[in-house]
């Protein structure tokens, strides 16, 4: 038996056979050819074939997953029409006498070493696509299926990382399992695998070698371990774990409707994080109490101008009617940083992460706040709303925030236009600035909204995005739960509400601690929501162990 060790996503344990996908892109003919036209025409036909593939995977997406995941194909789609692109291939093709693969390859070659040297994240995330798109023409040159596309039934899945593409492509009914040796866990894929319940371990310990290939393999997504061949007694221990995980699946069931209040009698609110429209139903489904962050950027992205106010009202009256009187907690646009849009000019940036992003940009762009304010405010008569704003490191940019939706509410109020006039205000704690001036903070809020997942970047000077220092990321460090701990107790010397919005709100090694904080509120993954519950009934606060 050979064991792995990575991260685990969505707790589980799935067996199966392994499939390694190896990327064979590197492994590309070279070879002269005698009619240049042909070959040309070639290119041609397998450019048409991958535009209509991603064509297909963008629909797919779009139906599976919802707009902001479905985005990455429609730019595949510009970029393998991008005319630099094409006429580089033509080029090589032409001048080198050479075979419509190996330009393809050698362009792309080009093109992701200039993306990858570019200082710019968002820039840099390109030479992947189009290593993505170009392996797309060159499969359709050669009339090669990806493996994906081929998997026995029940296989696990190994492969080094998923591009956007693999992940839409996949056969729920025939993985059981993935295996991604390098991504991350706040990776596109770990995400998605997440959403369609597939269990999965990233970001392995060592390489899993080729002929491993066909043997059996058992992953378990709670621990994070990978057990190719496995001795009899770890396939019984991994047996009676999933039954267990099973039965605790089928308890969770029974949680639908019950209260969240712990055994000593605290009752803490927990809701679900949105993500896309979409998935409203989800959250209704696990029976979440509300929506505790709408990341609201998804509407503005996988499209080429701002969604104006008519658009925008639409969808949040759509959204706070489905959730009835349950309350729906919008975050205002917080673009910048990996979060870009097209149709936007930002800065170039050294340091993005710490740069132009959130509420920076709408304060910097009234027009582009004062759209989303006065649609949300609309909406505001539809429902139960709150607003949060996000990246806070002073008090003047609250009190800049408060001038505009007084000015909003007034201009409402004049034109006779209904809206809710006292829907709570509410900022994310998600700098150590904010957190550590909580106290004066909270004059001028009514509830704090801790984002744990740049809470923990910025705290501990590790970029979320930066594989290189990923493993030193602990948003368990004492220093983080002091600042969320210090941020509950200056809310609360104020009579104000705090939640959490970050990952770690799911974690349910951590919900004791935040009960025994006195955490108003929890917003999960909508998965998660019912498994936080069970963590909650059974908690007494009185005997909670010390964390610091
Ligand atoms: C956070 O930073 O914890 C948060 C919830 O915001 P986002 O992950 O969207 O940056
Ligand atoms: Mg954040």
């Amino acid at each position: 038996m050979i064991i792995f060790k990575g991260t685990g996503i969505f707790g589980d344990i799935a067996f199966g056979i392994l499939s390694i996908h190896q990327e064979n892109f590197e492994s590309v003919n070279k070879r002269k050819v005698s009619n240049v036209e042909e070959e040309i025409k070639r290119y041609y036909s397998a450019r048409e074939k991958a535009i209509k593939e991603v064509r297909t995977l963008y629909e797919k997406a779009l139906n599976d997953f919802g707009a902001a995941e479905a985005e990455i194909f429609a730019v595949h789609e510009m970029m393998i029409k991008d005319k630099d692109y094409e006429n580089t291939i033509l080029d090589i093709i032409r001048e080198k006498k050479i075979n419509a693969e190996y330009a393809v390859w050698n362009t792309s070659h080009k093109f992701s070493q200039i993306f990858s040297k570019m200082n710019d994240r968002y820039m840099n995330q390109r030479a992947a696509d189009v290593r993505d798109i170009s392996q797309r023409i060159i499969n359709c040159l050669t009339g090669t299926k990806k493996l994906l596309h081929h998997q026995k039934d029940a296989a696990i899945l190994s492969v080094q990382d998923l591009t956007p593409s693999d992940v839409s492509s996949l056969n729920r009914r025939k993985v059981a399992g993935l295996i991604l040796s390098k991504g991350s866990e706040y990776s596109h894929a770990a995400i998605i695998s997440k959403v369609l319940k597939i269990p999965a371990v990233v970001n392995l310990n060592k390489t899993i070698k080729p002929e491993y290939d066909g043997k059996k393999v058992i992953i378990d997504s709670f621990s994070g371990n990978i057990y190719i061949d496995p001795d009899e007694e770890t396939e019984k221990r991994m047996l009676k774990k999933k039954e267990e995980a099973d039965k605790r699946y089928e308890l969770l069931k029974y949680l639908k409707g019950k209260e969240n209040v712990t055994l000593d009698g605290r009752k803490v609110e927990i809701y679900a994080n949105l993500n896309n429209p979409s998935e409203i139903e989800d959250i209704l489904e696990n029976d979440s109490g509300g929506i505790g962050l709408f990341r609201s950027e998804f509407l503005y992205m996988n499209r080429d101008s701002f969604p104006d106010e008519e658009e925008q009202f639409n969808i949040y009256k759509n959204i706070v009617q489905k959730m009835g009187d349950k309350r729906v907690i919008i975050r205002t646009l917080d673009i910048g940083s990996d979060k870009r849009l097209d149709y936007f000019n930002f800065p170039t940036e050294k340091n993005p992460a710490l740069g132009y992003r959130g509420i920076r940009v709408c304060l910097d762009n009234p027009n582009i706040f004062i759209t989303q304010l006065r649609a949300i405010y609309r909406a505001s008569a539809f429902g139960n709303i709150c607003i949060m704003f996000p990246m806070i490191i002073s008090s003047d940019e609250v009190k800049y925030i408060k001038k505009y939706v007084e000015d909003i509410k007034k201009d409402l109020a004049d034109s006779k236009i209904n809206f809710s006039p006292d829907v709570p205000l509410g900022i994310m704690i998600e700098t150590p600035a904010a957190a550590i001036i909580s106290d004066e903070l909270a004059e001028f809020v009514d509830f704090f909204s801790i984002g744990t997942n740049d809470l923990t970047q910025y705290t501990l000077a590790i970029d979320r995005q930066n594989s290189i220092v990923g493993k030193l990321s602990n948003p368990h460090h004492k220093a983080i739960l002091r600042l969320i701990k210090m941020v509950v107790d200056n809310a609360h010397k104020m009579g104000k509400w705090v939640g959490i919005c970050g990952e770690l709100a799911s974690d349910e090694s951590l919900t004791e601690l935040f009960l025994s904080m006195g955490v108003d509120e929890l917003s999960v993954s909508p998965s998660s929501v019912l498994s936080i519950r069970k963590k909650v009934i059974e908690t007494d606060t009185n005997k909670i162990r010390d964390y610091f």
